[in-house]
């Protein structure tokens, strides 16, 4: 028997680097009109790395300390910033304590038990209540200045008041411009940013990429309302995500691609598709299968 054309696309696919659940998933991907990006680990590399430990005056801790406080709570996360603080950590040779209590929350950072103190890792816009408030307004400031070099700024709080800030750097994708390129082409529409970061450190990313429009301070459920938005506008969404956080746009999309390599496991699970190959430009090229294999089948 010859193969019909959408199982032929689902083998092309593979041998593209991305592999397709199944010949639906095949045949939604070419309908798709309209492209939406996160930021962290889908049009960045993922893998950042700690460029500033600071920590405030009155904290009382050096930035050593700061770091194995942030580092051991951080630990049991997979998301890439945890990572970055980990390895931060590791490459100054200092030990951890072992965290007890730890819970993570989607866009927003994670907590956990050190050494007996309650510490807080994570977003400056979720965890500084008032910035105008004393204790969070030197913290507020310093995260500012991060971001408006381009940073994602984490804040690390101790017993519930911030002691500290560490500026975390990211990298573009080599192949992100490209990428950006060939999605623009294939929809007629420039991709959207979605992501749980800054606006500052997000806007200049798209900017390099060729996105215009960014939607910044997202979490998860906000990014299942920007889908929404444009499939409501009559588009067929394709989301590319890979974060735990994206999971529920994924499933929300018209079809959910996430990155395989440094992907959560939730979000390979969620999506329709998984790149394996860690290259966005597999995303344009699955697209167009489709649509060829499309064309063979009506
Ligand atoms: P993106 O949408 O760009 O992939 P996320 O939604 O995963 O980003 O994260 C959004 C923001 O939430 C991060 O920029 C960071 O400020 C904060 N955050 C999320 N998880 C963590 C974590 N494990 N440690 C520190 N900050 C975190
Ligand atoms: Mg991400």
């Amino acid at each position: 028997a010859t193969m019909p054309p959408l199982l032929c696309a689902i083998a092309n696919a593979g041998r593209h680097g991305v592999l397709v659940k199944s010949a639906v998933v095949m045949e939604r991907l070419g309908q798709v009109d309209a492209v939406a990006l996160d930021k962290t680990g889908t049009l960045t590399e993922g893998t950042p790395r700690v460029t500033d430990v600071r920590p405030l005056p009155g904290s009382g801790l050096d930035e050593g300390e700061l770091l194995v406080l942030a580092a051991a709570a951080e630990h049991p996360s997979e998301h890439p910033l945890a990572r970055a603080v980990a390895d931060a950590a590791r490459e100054r040779g200092l030990a951890l304590p072992v965290a007890e209590d730890f819970t993570s929350t989607p866009g927003v950072g994670v907590t956990a038990t050190v050494d007996g103190r309650v510490v807080a890792v994570g977003a400056p816009a979720r965890l500084l209540v008032a910035a105008t408030d004393t204790g969070s307004a030197p913290a507020a400031v310093l995260a500012a200045g991060l971001e408006d070099g381009g940073r994602t700024a984490v804040v690390v709080s101790v017993d519930g008041m911030p002691a500290g800030v560490l500026g975390i750097a990211d990298r573009l994708r080599p192949d992100a411009v490209a990428a950006v390129a060939a999605l623009t082409s294939l929809t007629r529409a420039a991709p959207v940013l979605l992501t749980g970061d800054n606006q500052r450190a997000a806007a200049r990313f798209a900017a390099e990429a060729g996105i215009e429009d960014v939607r910044a301070g997202l979490l998860p459920q906000h990014k299942v309302c920007a889908v929404r938005e444009l499939e409501a506008a009559g588009r067929k969404v394709l989301l590319v995500g890979d974060g735990v956080n994206d999971a529920p746009a994924l499933a929300a999309a018209h079809t959910g691609v996430a990155m395989g390599r440094a992907g959560s496991d939730l979000a390979l699970e969620t999506a329709d598709a998984v790149i394996v190959r860690d290259e966005l430009a597999t995303v344009p090229a699955v697209i167009s299968l489709s649509r060829r294999a499309r064309r063979l089948v009506v």
